[in-house]
């Protein structure tokens, strides 16, 4: 290889070189720490890949996410700024859940100031189920609506990613995030970037999907 060849490729690696530690604390769950490392490892070899697709100007690397495994939380797992907390007891009843973990990640990089709840835990799920397991989910019913979130919402933002144009070469999803991490997500996107409410492209999908 050419010393010229060298250099390039060197600063390729070094200008893709995103990476994260998951610190993992299984101290109150001992049992927990091989599902720990298996949860670590998937993580950090998901993250570039994740926060690349979630990138906006004002995105702020992460470096470090702790993920502690707390014995006494009763639900499955949720992300609080940086950090990720696990239910002991749902995790030791669903050691192949490491999906609900690349969702809680997903918070993890939205940085989202004051999106709707909706948006932010959709597209956790869209990330989860389309890209992580390569799931497609069941198409919602007429009692759903966009704003239900989770998988609902993922299976809304799939289509919308499959059937609209792309705007300045982008998905529809790139710009929700990008509104969504500066604070800026108002419904107003749709009609601006679309040429339809969120609610007729509800309806469209409805009809089409
Ligand atoms: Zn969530």
């Amino acid at each position: 290889m050419s010393p010229f060849l060298i250099i390039v490729v060197a600063i390729c690696v070094l200008k893709n070189s995103v990476a994260v530690r998951i610190d993992v604390d299984t101290s109150q769950a001992r049992d927990l720490e091989n599902l720990g490392k298996q949860i670590k490892s998937t993580l950090e070899r998901w993250y570039p890949y994740l926060s690349d697709q979630l990138y906006s100007s004002t995105y702020e690397d992460v470096q470090v996410i702790p993920l502690y495994f707390d014995p006494s939380y009763e639900g499955v797992a949720y992300a609080k700024g940086r950090r990720i907390v696990g239910a002991v007891d749902y995790y030791r009843k669903n050691s192949k859940d490491i999906g609900s973990m690349i969702h809680e990640m997903v918070h993890v990089i939205q940085q989202y100031r004051g999106a709707p709840v909706w948006l932010g835990e959709g597209i956790a799920d869209y990330y989860r189920y389309y890209h992580y397991e390569d799931r497609r989910l069941t198409k919602p019913t007429k009692d759903n609506k966009h704003t239900d979130g989770y998988g609902t919402t993922a299976f809304f933002l799939n289509w919308v990613d499959q059937n609209k144009q792309k705007i300045g070469g982008r998905s529809m999803i790139y710009w929700l995030n990008k509104d969504a991490r500066e604070g800026k997500y108002t419904d107003n996107i749709w009609p601006k970037l679309l040429g339809q409410t969120v609610q007729q492209v509800w309806q469209e999908m409805m009809q089409k999907a």
